[in-house]
Protein backbone atom coordinates (compact mmCIF):
# COMPACT_ATOMS: atom_id res chain seq x y z
CA UNK A 1 0.00 0.00 0.00
CA UNK A 2 1.36 3.48 -1.00
CA UNK A 3 2.74 4.89 2.29
CA UNK A 4 2.23 8.64 3.46
CA UNK A 5 4.65 11.45 3.37
CA UNK A 6 4.73 11.21 7.02
CA UNK A 7 5.40 7.15 7.66
CA UNK A 8 8.46 7.92 5.54
CA UNK A 9 9.49 11.10 7.26
CA UNK A 10 13.38 11.30 7.28
CA UNK A 11 13.47 13.76 10.33
CA UNK A 12 12.86 12.58 13.68
CA UNK A 13 9.49 14.24 14.16
CA UNK A 14 6.77 12.50 15.75
CA UNK A 15 3.39 12.59 13.76
CA UNK A 16 0.11 12.13 15.14
CA UNK A 17 -3.76 11.57 14.29
CA UNK A 18 -2.66 10.42 10.72
CA UNK A 19 0.10 13.21 10.14
CA UNK A 20 -2.39 16.02 11.19
CA UNK A 21 0.01 16.78 14.58
CA UNK A 22 3.63 16.99 14.08
CA UNK A 23 5.76 17.39 17.05
CA UNK A 24 9.79 17.50 17.97
CA UNK A 25 11.01 13.99 18.88
CA UNK A 26 10.79 15.50 22.13
CA UNK A 27 7.60 15.72 22.67
CA UNK A 28 7.22 13.65 25.48
CA UNK A 29 8.54 16.62 27.42
CA UNK A 30 5.12 18.86 26.39
CA UNK A 31 3.53 16.56 28.84
CA UNK A 32 5.61 18.30 32.24
CA UNK A 33 4.97 22.29 30.84
CA UNK A 34 1.33 21.15 30.47
CA UNK A 35 1.56 19.60 34.00
CA UNK A 36 3.53 22.97 35.38
CA UNK A 37 0.51 25.06 34.11
CA UNK A 38 -1.75 22.63 34.80
CA UNK A 39 -1.38 21.64 38.56
CA UNK A 40 -0.55 25.22 39.94
CA UNK A 41 -3.91 26.72 38.44
CA UNK A 42 -5.76 23.78 39.97
CA UNK A 43 -4.17 25.19 43.25
CA UNK A 44 -5.00 28.06 43.02
CA UNK A 45 -8.52 27.74 42.18
CA UNK A 46 -8.99 24.78 44.86
CA UNK A 47 -7.21 26.71 47.55
CA UNK A 48 -7.21 30.38 46.98
CA UNK A 49 -9.26 31.41 44.87
CA UNK A 50 -12.25 29.23 46.18
CA UNK A 51 -11.74 31.18 49.67
CA UNK A 52 -11.53 34.69 47.94
CA UNK A 53 -15.05 33.97 46.09
CA UNK A 54 -17.07 34.88 49.31
CA UNK A 55 -14.83 38.02 50.53
CA UNK A 56 -16.21 39.68 47.01
CA UNK A 57 -19.48 37.88 47.09
CA UNK A 58 -21.96 40.83 47.03
CA UNK A 59 -20.68 41.64 43.67
CA UNK A 60 -19.88 37.93 41.84
CA UNK A 61 -16.33 39.29 42.08
CA UNK A 62 -14.93 35.80 43.44
CA UNK A 63 -16.28 34.26 40.16
CA UNK A 64 -14.51 36.56 38.17
CA UNK A 65 -11.44 35.71 39.96
CA UNK A 66 -12.32 31.78 39.35
CA UNK A 67 -13.58 32.54 35.63
CA UNK A 68 -9.99 34.95 34.95
CA UNK A 69 -7.86 31.71 36.26
CA UNK A 70 -9.70 29.16 33.90
CA UNK A 71 -10.10 30.63 31.24
CA UNK A 72 -6.52 32.61 30.98
CA UNK A 73 -5.09 29.05 31.61
CA UNK A 74 -6.77 27.11 28.78
CA UNK A 75 -5.72 30.16 26.79
CA UNK A 76 -2.15 29.67 27.54
CA UNK A 77 -2.43 25.80 27.16
CA UNK A 78 -4.03 26.66 23.33
CA UNK A 79 -1.31 29.01 22.38
CA UNK A 80 1.27 26.08 23.64
CA UNK A 81 -0.32 23.58 21.39
CA UNK A 82 -0.57 25.90 18.68
CA UNK A 83 3.43 26.41 18.96
CA UNK A 84 3.91 22.51 19.70
CA UNK A 85 1.79 20.86 16.54
CA UNK A 86 2.44 22.52 13.46
CA UNK A 87 4.89 22.54 11.27
CA UNK A 88 7.53 25.05 12.68
CA UNK A 89 8.75 26.09 9.03
CA UNK A 90 10.62 22.99 7.56
CA UNK A 91 12.13 23.13 4.11
CA UNK A 92 11.14 19.76 2.51
CA UNK A 93 14.55 17.63 2.05
CA UNK A 94 15.36 17.15 -1.58
CA UNK A 95 15.69 13.29 -2.67
CA UNK A 96 19.16 14.26 -4.65
CA UNK A 97 21.82 16.88 -4.62
CA UNK A 98 20.93 19.67 -6.87
CA UNK A 99 22.39 19.22 -10.44
CA UNK A 100 22.04 22.46 -11.13
CA UNK A 101 25.01 23.34 -8.67
CA UNK A 102 27.26 20.66 -9.71
CA UNK A 103 30.43 21.33 -11.25
CA UNK A 104 33.84 19.51 -12.32
CA UNK A 105 36.81 19.71 -9.81
CA UNK A 106 39.64 19.02 -11.68
CA UNK A 107 41.88 18.51 -9.52
CA UNK A 108 40.02 16.24 -7.43
CA UNK A 109 40.00 13.75 -10.30
CA UNK A 110 39.25 10.30 -9.41
CA UNK A 111 40.18 6.95 -10.88
CA UNK A 112 37.43 5.38 -12.81
CA UNK A 113 38.00 2.07 -14.91
CA UNK A 114 41.97 3.40 -14.42
CA UNK A 115 41.60 6.34 -16.11
CA UNK A 116 41.27 9.75 -14.21
CA UNK A 117 37.94 11.60 -14.28
CA UNK A 118 37.11 15.40 -12.60
CA UNK A 119 35.26 14.44 -9.81
CA UNK A 120 31.61 15.66 -9.43
CA UNK A 121 31.41 18.85 -6.69
CA UNK A 122 29.50 22.06 -6.21
CA UNK A 123 29.86 24.56 -3.58
CA UNK A 124 29.47 24.37 -0.47
CA UNK A 125 28.09 28.07 -0.20
CA UNK A 126 26.22 30.42 -2.30
CA UNK A 127 25.64 34.11 -2.19
CA UNK A 128 22.35 35.20 -2.19
CA UNK A 129 20.53 38.89 -2.03
CA UNK A 130 18.58 40.09 0.95
CA UNK A 131 17.90 43.89 0.47
CA UNK A 132 20.34 44.43 -1.94
CA UNK A 133 22.86 42.89 0.53
CA UNK A 134 24.47 39.76 -0.49
CA UNK A 135 23.85 36.79 2.52
CA UNK A 136 25.65 33.54 2.18
CA UNK A 137 23.66 30.61 2.56
CA UNK A 138 25.28 27.20 3.54
CA UNK A 139 24.48 23.65 1.81
CA UNK A 140 23.01 21.36 4.24
CA UNK A 141 24.05 17.60 3.59
CA UNK A 142 21.48 16.05 5.16
CA UNK A 143 18.34 17.56 3.46
CA UNK A 144 20.84 18.48 0.58
CA UNK A 145 19.90 21.78 -0.14
CA UNK A 146 21.01 25.10 0.73
CA UNK A 147 19.39 26.12 3.05
CA UNK A 148 17.25 29.61 2.45
CA UNK A 149 18.56 32.93 4.52
CA UNK A 150 17.99 32.57 8.32
CA UNK A 151 16.95 28.78 7.83
CA UNK A 152 19.22 26.65 9.95
CA UNK A 153 19.22 22.72 10.40
CA UNK A 154 18.11 21.70 13.84
CA UNK A 155 19.65 18.84 15.00
CA UNK A 156 17.57 17.62 18.02
CA UNK A 157 14.51 17.38 14.63
CA UNK A 158 16.91 16.68 12.27
CA UNK A 159 15.28 19.03 9.57
CA UNK A 160 16.29 22.43 7.90
CA UNK A 161 14.20 25.32 9.69
CA UNK A 162 13.11 28.54 8.05
CA UNK A 163 13.65 31.70 10.08
CA UNK A 164 14.94 29.11 13.09
CA UNK A 165 14.71 30.74 16.40
CA UNK A 166 15.42 28.00 18.75
CA UNK A 167 14.70 24.24 19.41
CA UNK A 168 12.46 24.41 22.38
CA UNK A 169 12.45 21.58 24.73
CA UNK A 170 9.48 22.98 26.78
CA UNK A 171 7.40 23.26 24.11
CA UNK A 172 9.33 20.03 22.12
CA UNK A 173 9.21 21.31 18.67
CA UNK A 174 11.25 23.80 16.68
CA UNK A 175 10.51 27.55 16.78
CA UNK A 176 10.78 29.14 13.30
CA UNK A 177 9.10 30.83 10.62
CA UNK A 178 5.22 29.19 10.83
CA UNK A 179 5.23 29.32 14.73
CA UNK A 180 7.54 31.85 16.37
CA UNK A 181 4.11 34.32 16.84
CA UNK A 182 2.65 31.28 18.64
CA UNK A 183 5.55 30.50 20.95
CA UNK A 184 5.59 34.99 21.75
CA UNK A 185 2.06 34.73 22.59
CA UNK A 186 2.51 31.69 24.78
CA UNK A 187 5.42 32.96 26.61
CA UNK A 188 4.39 36.51 27.26
CA UNK A 189 0.84 35.11 28.47
CA UNK A 190 1.89 32.49 30.70
CA UNK A 191 4.24 35.78 31.96
CA UNK A 192 0.90 37.66 32.56
CA UNK A 193 -0.81 34.29 34.22
CA UNK A 194 2.23 34.44 36.69
CA UNK A 195 1.71 37.70 37.46
CA UNK A 196 -1.72 37.05 38.01
CA UNK A 197 -1.62 34.17 40.48
CA UNK A 198 0.97 35.84 42.21
CA UNK A 199 -0.94 38.90 43.12
CA UNK A 200 -4.29 37.03 44.42
CA UNK A 201 -2.40 34.54 46.22
CA UNK A 202 -0.81 37.79 47.72
CA UNK A 203 -4.32 39.77 48.18
CA UNK A 204 -5.63 36.31 49.92
CA UNK A 205 -2.66 36.27 52.25
CA UNK A 206 -3.69 39.86 53.00
CA UNK A 207 -7.10 39.59 53.37
CA UNK A 208 -6.40 36.92 56.14
CA UNK A 209 -3.73 39.15 58.08
CA UNK A 210 -6.79 42.08 57.97
CA UNK A 211 -9.53 39.41 59.40
CA UNK A 212 -7.65 37.85 61.89
CA UNK A 213 -5.06 40.86 62.75
CA UNK A 214 -2.95 38.91 62.67
CA UNK A 215 0.62 38.81 61.34
CA UNK A 216 1.93 38.39 57.85
CA UNK A 217 3.67 34.81 59.15
CA UNK A 218 0.14 33.86 60.98
CA UNK A 219 -1.56 34.63 57.62
CA UNK A 220 1.35 32.62 55.32
CA UNK A 221 0.35 29.46 58.27
CA UNK A 222 -3.18 29.61 57.12
CA UNK A 223 -2.91 29.14 53.57
CA UNK A 224 0.53 27.79 52.84
CA UNK A 225 -0.82 27.21 49.39
CA UNK A 226 -0.91 30.54 48.74
CA UNK A 227 3.05 30.80 49.52
CA UNK A 228 3.71 27.95 47.55
CA UNK A 229 2.12 29.28 44.95
CA UNK A 230 3.57 32.73 45.19
CA UNK A 231 7.37 31.26 45.25
CA UNK A 232 6.11 29.18 42.50
CA UNK A 233 4.87 32.02 40.92
CA UNK A 234 8.13 33.98 41.61
CA UNK A 235 10.76 31.92 39.90
CA UNK A 236 8.71 31.06 36.85
CA UNK A 237 8.34 34.95 36.42
CA UNK A 238 12.22 35.47 36.21
CA UNK A 239 11.71 32.63 33.55
CA UNK A 240 8.86 33.39 31.43
CA UNK A 241 9.45 37.18 32.00
CA UNK A 242 12.84 37.13 31.29
CA UNK A 243 11.92 35.22 28.51
CA UNK A 244 9.21 37.98 27.02
CA UNK A 245 11.72 40.84 27.53
CA UNK A 246 14.47 39.27 25.51
CA UNK A 247 11.73 38.39 22.44
CA UNK A 248 10.42 41.71 22.57
CA UNK A 249 14.14 43.28 22.05
CA UNK A 250 14.26 40.59 19.28
CA UNK A 251 11.64 41.46 17.52
CA UNK A 252 12.45 44.75 17.80
CA UNK A 253 15.77 44.53 15.87
CA UNK A 254 14.10 41.25 13.74
CA UNK A 255 16.94 38.34 14.75
CA UNK A 256 16.11 35.61 15.86
CA UNK A 257 17.77 33.90 19.01
CA UNK A 258 20.12 31.78 17.08
CA UNK A 259 21.03 34.88 15.16
CA UNK A 260 21.64 36.73 18.37
CA UNK A 261 23.71 33.75 19.94
CA UNK A 262 25.58 33.16 16.75
CA UNK A 263 26.07 36.27 15.40
CA UNK A 264 26.48 38.43 18.99
CA UNK A 265 30.37 39.64 19.02
CA UNK A 266 30.32 39.56 14.72
CA UNK A 267 29.26 43.23 15.02
CA UNK A 268 27.85 42.50 11.70
CA UNK A 269 24.96 44.45 9.91
CA UNK A 270 21.63 43.12 10.21
CA UNK A 271 20.31 43.29 7.00
CA UNK A 272 16.50 41.89 8.14
CA UNK A 273 16.07 44.79 10.51
CA UNK A 274 13.54 47.51 8.73
CA UNK A 275 12.94 49.50 11.59
CA UNK A 276 11.25 48.66 15.06
CA UNK A 277 7.58 48.87 13.85
CA UNK A 278 7.77 47.06 10.70
CA UNK A 279 9.94 43.87 12.65
CA UNK A 280 7.03 43.82 15.13
CA UNK A 281 4.29 44.07 11.70
CA UNK A 282 6.56 41.44 10.23
CA UNK A 283 6.28 39.01 13.21
CA UNK A 284 2.51 39.98 14.16
CA UNK A 285 0.54 41.12 11.09
CA UNK A 286 1.76 38.95 8.47
CA UNK A 287 0.26 35.84 7.20
CA UNK A 288 1.29 32.80 8.27
CA UNK A 289 3.34 31.33 5.53
CA UNK A 290 1.50 27.89 4.25
CA UNK A 291 3.24 24.78 5.10
CA UNK A 292 6.18 23.92 2.31
CA UNK A 293 4.85 19.85 3.17
CA UNK A 294 1.58 17.49 3.23
CA UNK A 295 2.23 15.18 5.65
CA UNK A 296 -1.12 13.49 4.95
CA UNK A 297 -0.51 13.34 0.87
CA UNK A 298 1.21 9.94 -0.72
CA UNK A 299 4.50 9.43 -0.85
CA UNK A 300 6.04 9.57 -4.18
CA UNK A 301 7.18 6.15 -5.48
CA UNK A 302 10.81 5.26 -5.80
CA UNK A 303 10.62 4.30 -9.73
CA UNK A 304 11.70 0.16 -10.31
CA UNK A 305 15.64 -0.26 -11.14
CA UNK A 306 14.71 -2.57 -13.97
CA UNK A 307 13.75 -0.05 -15.92
CA UNK A 308 16.29 2.84 -15.86
CA UNK A 309 18.28 2.94 -19.04
CA UNK A 310 21.75 0.78 -18.33
CA UNK A 311 24.20 3.28 -20.64
CA UNK A 312 23.60 7.02 -21.57
CA UNK A 313 26.18 7.68 -23.81
CA UNK A 314 25.10 6.93 -27.27
CA UNK A 315 21.60 9.03 -26.11
CA UNK A 316 23.62 11.71 -25.35
CA UNK A 317 26.03 11.95 -28.45
CA UNK A 318 23.39 11.41 -31.26
CA UNK A 319 21.32 14.17 -29.30
CA UNK A 320 20.87 17.24 -31.54
CA UNK A 321 20.06 20.97 -30.55
CA UNK A 322 16.87 20.70 -31.51
CA UNK A 323 15.90 18.22 -29.04
CA UNK A 324 18.03 19.80 -26.50
CA UNK A 325 15.64 22.70 -26.94
CA UNK A 326 12.40 20.62 -26.97
CA UNK A 327 13.70 18.96 -23.73
CA UNK A 328 13.96 22.33 -22.02
CA UNK A 329 10.72 23.11 -23.20
CA UNK A 330 8.90 20.22 -21.95
CA UNK A 331 10.42 19.39 -18.68
CA UNK A 332 9.93 21.11 -15.53
CA UNK A 333 12.92 21.78 -14.19
CA UNK A 334 12.11 21.64 -10.51
CA UNK A 335 9.74 18.53 -10.55
CA UNK A 336 11.83 16.78 -13.40
CA UNK A 337 14.58 16.48 -10.83
CA UNK A 338 13.52 13.67 -8.99
CA UNK A 339 13.47 11.83 -12.47
CA UNK A 340 16.54 12.86 -13.57
CA UNK A 341 18.11 11.61 -10.39
CA UNK A 342 16.45 8.39 -10.82
CA UNK A 343 17.90 7.49 -14.47
CA UNK A 344 21.86 8.51 -13.04
CA UNK A 345 20.95 6.52 -9.78
CA UNK A 346 21.50 9.63 -7.83
CA UNK A 347 19.37 7.94 -5.12
CA UNK A 348 22.15 5.87 -4.28
CA UNK A 349 23.90 8.87 -3.18
CA UNK A 350 21.14 9.88 -0.47
CA UNK A 351 21.03 6.33 0.68
CA UNK A 352 24.90 6.54 1.30
CA UNK A 353 24.95 9.90 2.93
CA UNK A 354 21.71 8.57 5.23
CA UNK A 355 23.46 5.06 5.82
CA UNK A 356 26.32 7.23 7.37
CA UNK A 357 24.26 8.36 9.63
CA UNK A 358 21.35 11.22 8.58
CA UNK A 359 21.09 12.25 11.98
CA UNK A 360 24.93 13.75 12.53
CA UNK A 361 24.71 17.05 10.80
CA UNK A 362 27.19 17.35 8.06
CA UNK A 363 28.98 20.41 8.93
CA UNK A 364 32.45 19.45 7.14
CA UNK A 365 32.39 19.33 3.08
CA UNK A 366 33.88 16.21 2.45
CA UNK A 367 31.60 14.03 3.43
CA UNK A 368 29.40 14.62 0.41
CA UNK A 369 32.03 15.32 -1.70
CA UNK A 370 33.53 11.91 -1.10
CA UNK A 371 29.80 10.36 -1.92
CA UNK A 372 29.54 11.66 -5.10
CA UNK A 373 33.16 11.57 -6.23
CA UNK A 374 33.33 7.56 -5.34
CA UNK A 375 30.14 7.02 -6.95
CA UNK A 376 30.63 4.74 -10.13
CA UNK A 377 28.15 6.37 -12.58
CA UNK A 378 27.29 10.30 -12.03
CA UNK A 379 31.34 11.38 -12.75
CA UNK A 380 31.94 8.91 -15.88
CA UNK A 381 28.34 10.27 -17.44
CA UNK A 382 29.41 13.37 -17.15
CA UNK A 383 33.06 13.22 -17.55
CA UNK A 384 32.75 12.17 -21.16
CA UNK A 385 29.98 13.82 -22.37
CA UNK A 386 30.74 17.49 -21.49
CA UNK A 387 33.27 19.47 -22.39
CA UNK A 388 35.31 21.64 -19.52
CA UNK A 389 34.04 24.79 -20.82
CA UNK A 390 30.76 24.00 -20.44
CA UNK A 391 30.66 23.08 -17.08
CA UNK A 392 28.95 25.66 -15.59
CA UNK A 393 26.02 26.07 -13.21
CA UNK A 394 23.15 26.31 -16.04
CA UNK A 395 25.04 24.46 -18.66
CA UNK A 396 25.00 21.52 -17.01
CA UNK A 397 21.10 20.71 -16.38
CA UNK A 398 20.41 20.78 -20.05
CA UNK A 399 22.93 18.22 -20.80
CA UNK A 400 21.46 16.44 -17.55
CA UNK A 401 17.81 16.56 -18.83
CA UNK A 402 17.47 13.93 -21.82
ZN1 LIG B 1 19.10 20.41 6.83
ZN1 LIG C 1 13.92 21.12 16.48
Amino acid sequence: MAKRVYEVWKGSNKFFLGGRLIFGPDARSLLITLLLIIVPVIIFCVFVARHLRHEFSPYNVGYAIFAVAILFAIHVLVLLLLTSVRDPGIVPRNAHPPEEEFRYDTSASVEIGGRQTPSLQFPRTKEVMVNGVAVRVKYCDTCMLYRPPRCSHCSICNNCVERFDHHCPWVGQCIGLRNYRYFFYFVSSATLLCIYVFAMSALYIKILMDDHHGTVWKAMKESPASVILMAYCFISLWFVGGLTGFHLYLISTNQTTYENFRYRTDNRVNVYDRGCLNNFLEVFATKVKPSRNNFRAFAREEVPRASLPTTREVEVEDMGEDRRAKVEDDLDIGGDLLKISQRHNIEDIEADIRSRGSDVIHNNSSEADSVLGSDRRAPTVLGTQVGEGEVRAGKLPQRFLE
